[in-house]
């Protein structure tokens, strides 16, 4: 793995540690040499982890739509691609990453995890995904994964694609040593 693709708020969130989380993670990416491909956005824990990496001296590939361009664009990373759209902007992210990491955030960062763990139980790629749960953030999102497989909508081993750690070390540990099951993605119906 050289390059993650970090998928995070475009909101710094209420309490301090999420924003504290962001840098953490920017950190790592530098201390453990990887680059870092995001949505280039200058603002909330996106910002905060573009900026961290490129005050350690990292790599940082941002990659936003026009139509945000000129809003909230960062002007101080390594390269920033314009492109046309938001698929275009997920199509280019995923290609440029080996891996994905998702911090706290919204609607967007749900989209690209769920697009991502799609195409993966689909075996379209064999990238890792995980989510970094700060203080709880995601124990809620996880229950709902549990209560599909219970439900017959998700195998288990797709659901345990979704890898989970609570710092940004552990987190890419877990992501270096990952490996995609080859599993049929269609749930059959109980005896
Ligand atoms: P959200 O979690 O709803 O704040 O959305 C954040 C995610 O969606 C990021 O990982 C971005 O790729 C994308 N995104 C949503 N809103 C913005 C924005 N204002 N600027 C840049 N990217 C955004």
């Amino acid at each position: 793995m050289k390059r993650i693709c970090v998928y995070c708020g475009s909101s710094p969130g209420f309490d301090p540690g999420y924003m504290a989380m962001a840098q953490q993670l920017g950190q790592a990416l530098v201390d453990r040499q990887y680059e870092l491909v995001y949505g280039g956005a200058a603002v909330g824990l996106m910002g905060q982890v573009a900026d961290t990496v490129m005050r350690a001296g990292g790599v940082v590939i941002g990659v936003i739509p026009k139509a945000l361009a000129h809003k909230v664009s960062h002007q101080g990373l390594t390269q920033l691609h314009v492109v046309a759209s938001m698929h275009a902007r997920k199509t280019m992210m995923f290609d440029l990453a080996d891996a994905c990491i998702a911090l706290p955030g919204g609607f967007g960062t749900l989209e690209e995890v769920a697009e991502f763990l799609t195409w993966a139980q689909l075996r379209l790629h064999t990238k890792p995904c995980g989510l970094l749960n700060v203080a709880g953030y995601f124990d809620l999102l996880l229950a709902f994964l549990d209560n599909a497989v219970a439900q017959g909508f998700m195998k288990q081993a797709h659901r345990e694609m979704l890898l989970v750690a609570t710092t940004p070390q552990e987190m890419l540990t877990r992501l270096e040593g990952y490996t995609a099951p080859v599993v049929e993605k269609w749930v059959e119906p109980q005896k």
